[in-house]
């Protein structure tokens, strides 16, 4: 699918995954913007959450020894060491490096993604939290909340989507490296 961006993986139609009901996109995933297609903000988010979710999963799998995967690989001076990896451990990690990098110098919407979405808590108790740490000019109340929550989601599909060389979306395409 050339032209769109973020790029694209090409064994996935940004259709399936748009929201049917978005009023923006009309459930193709896509609008123009000038000569370029570009992935709508709903696919961007579900991209976010597919990866969010194969987060969960990884922090449960990596406990497991089947996780382990060995890999042959250069070591100093150039001589073949063999490397132990766990693949789960490493999906985990880039995860939250992407989201780093899609939310830095964005403090709001970073708490918003540590507090609710990697540790689960509820939209009260965050912006409780990040209220108190933050001393916002403006607190932040459930409104502003969830459009922080929808801004980190857009911003963290798309940077996930222009990551390389393991992109972390869709997920068993990185763990197939
Ligand atoms: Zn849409």
């Amino acid at each position: 699918m050339g032209g769109l961006t973020p790029s694209w993986p090409t064994a996935i139609s940004p259709l399936t995954i748009a929201t049917p009901s978005c009023a923006r996109c009309h459930g193709l995933g896509v609008v123009r913007a000038r000569s370029d297609l570009r992935a709508w903000h709903c696919v961007l988010r579900a991209v976010c959450r597919t990866c969010l979710a194969h987060y969960y999963v990884s922090q449960v799998m990596m406990a497991h020894a089947h996780a382990v995967a060995f890999e042959r690989v250069r070591g100093p001076g150039g001589r073949p060491i063999i490397r132990v990896g766990n693949r789960h451990a490493e999906y985990s990690a880039d995860f939250v490096l992407a989201a780093r990098r899609a939310l830095a110098g964005m403090p709001v919407e970073w708490r918003v993604f540590h507090l609710h979405f990697l540790q689960g808590h509820q939209w009260r108790r965050c912006v409780r939290i990040i209220n108190r740490v933050l001393r916002l000019a403006v607190p932040l109340t459930e409104g502003t909340f969830f459009r922080a929550v929808y801004r980190a989601e857009v911003l963290i599909g798309s940077t996930i989507l222009a990551s390389r060389p393991y992109r972390l979306y869709p997920p068993a395409e990185y763990l197939s490296f």
